[in-house]
């Protein structure tokens, strides 16, 4: 079930998110970005854990009770449906390893991500410090998997970086269904060079390390590079970190632009670090001169195409 495809970028997702109708009052929370832009490069993988163990729609809500010990997923009747979501959660996510990124429902004491409410067993209070029941077995069974919430991908920056890392792991799935060489895990690196600078530069240099001598324990080494991949992704690029790679990258160009090029470029690149122009300006430039000018080293660099132009990503950071 749900087995990796090189050809299709599998992402779950909470079912009242592409608008089932699953909800505890019977309605949806339907995502226009995910179902109108996003749906149109991945497949989506519906599920609602709460319609799945049987609670129908519409049903009494539920909550997270902090019990003390433990914090457990109660139903307005006081019925403990926690165990039911836990099995069913930890069930279905060992069949997961094909998808690339997953999209919750935020809010929720099942699906939600974090800061969900978490009430007191007294009835009195609550605070918004817990992760729904079947995320938390999602996140445990599936530990690279790019996780975000329907509210967060309204921010321009999480959106983006979301779709990134959903992009990088499938690119990484592609290379594993290849089988994993130390030749390929050294093209895989070199190509992500300067979005890992961008996220996180330290990332690529202990990365870098970690593939210095392949001679032995690829696989191990493999594992962990992906865990470090992923992790340093997930950072949030500041305009600075963005600028350092847009610097570097001009560098590249240098002798093949005329005078009026190279301002052009390093104007554009000044005006995004002020913040007139967006991520896209720079980039677009750059990938024009690549264009006139290739280079082989660059054009495979994932910084410059790390997901579809068509969701204009970088439009709006
Ligand atoms: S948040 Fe999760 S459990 Fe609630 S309706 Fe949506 S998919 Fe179902």
């Amino acid at each position: 079930m749900y087995k990796f495809d090189p050809k299709v970028i599998r992402v779950g997702i909470s079912g009242c998110l592409v608008g089932q109708k699953v909800r505890f009052d019977g309605g949806h929370k339907r995502s226009d970005f995910c179902s109108e832009q996003l749906a149109e490069f991945v497949e989506f993988v519906p599920v609602c854990p709460e319609m799945a163990i049987g609670l129908g729609s519409p049903r009494p809500s539920i909550r997270l009770v902090n019990l003390g010990e433990d914090i457990i997923a109660q139903t307005a009747k006081g019925v403990d449906v926690t165990a039911a979501l836990r099995d069913y959660g930890r069930n279905l996510a060992t069949q997961f390893s094909g998808l690339s990124g997953y999209v919750l429902c935020a809010k929720s004491p099942s699906c939600g991500m974090e800061r969900v409410r978490v009430y007191h067993e007294s009835g009195k209070g609550n605070a918004k410090e817990g992760v729904g029941i079947y995320t938390q077995e999602l996140m445990q069974a599936q530990p690279l998997l790019p996780l975000e919430e329907d509210g967060r991908l309204n921010d321009a920056l999480l959106r983006e970086n979301f779709v990134t890392r959903v992009f990088a792991l499938h690119d990484w799935q592609c290379l594993c269904h290849e089988g994993i060489t130390a030749a390929g895990l050294i093209t895989f690196h070199s190509r992500y060079k300067y979005l890992l600078m961008a996220h996180h530069r330290e990332s690529y240099l202990q990365l870098g390390k970690l593939l210095a001598d392949l001679s032995v324990d690829v696989a191990a080494k493999a594992d962990a590079y992906i865990k470090g991949l992923m992790q340093a992704l997930s950072i949030i690029v500041t305009r600075k970190n963005h600028t350092n790679v847009l610097q570097h990258l001009q560098g590249y160009f240098k002798r093949m632009l005329n005078a009026r090029q190279r301002e052009e470029l390093s104007d554009t690149i000044t005006q995004y670090r002020q913040g007139i122009l967006p991520l896209f300006a720079p980039i677009t430039l750059l990938r024009h001169y690549l264009k006139e000018f290739p280079n082989e080293y660059l054009q495979q660099q994932v910084y410059l195409n790390p997901h579809p132009e068509a969701l204009r990503l970088r439009y709006g950071i």
